[in-house]
């Protein structure tokens, strides 16, 4: 995917690897296990970031409006959050 399209209409760049607006979510009991394997020396860093990407969910940042878009498991469309503003 080179090009992200926003629900805002801003465009996210995704050719450069790693992208600034690309995240991995990872629930943090995986990744403390997977430091702490490396610490072990029982992983190597590029073993960590396979299984990081293998185990994590893709996230795009929208720079302009905020919105969290974040790929679901064994999906190819993105499903977008937006932060709620109280009305009071
Ligand atoms: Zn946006």
């Amino acid at each position: 995917m080179a090009k992200f399209l926003c629900k805002c209409l801003h465009v996210i760049g995704l050719v450069r690897t790693p992208a600034p607006e690309q995240y991995t979510m990872i629930p943090n009991v995986v990744l403390y296990d997977l430091v702490d394997r490396v610490e072990k020396k029982d992983m190597s860093g590029n073993a960590l970031i396979a299984e990081v990407d293998r185990t994590g969910q893709d996230v795009i940042h929208c720079p302009k409006c905020g919105r969290v878009w974040i790929k679901g498991f064994d999906e190819v469309v993105y499903k977008a959050y937006v932060v709620e503003v109280d009305s009071e």
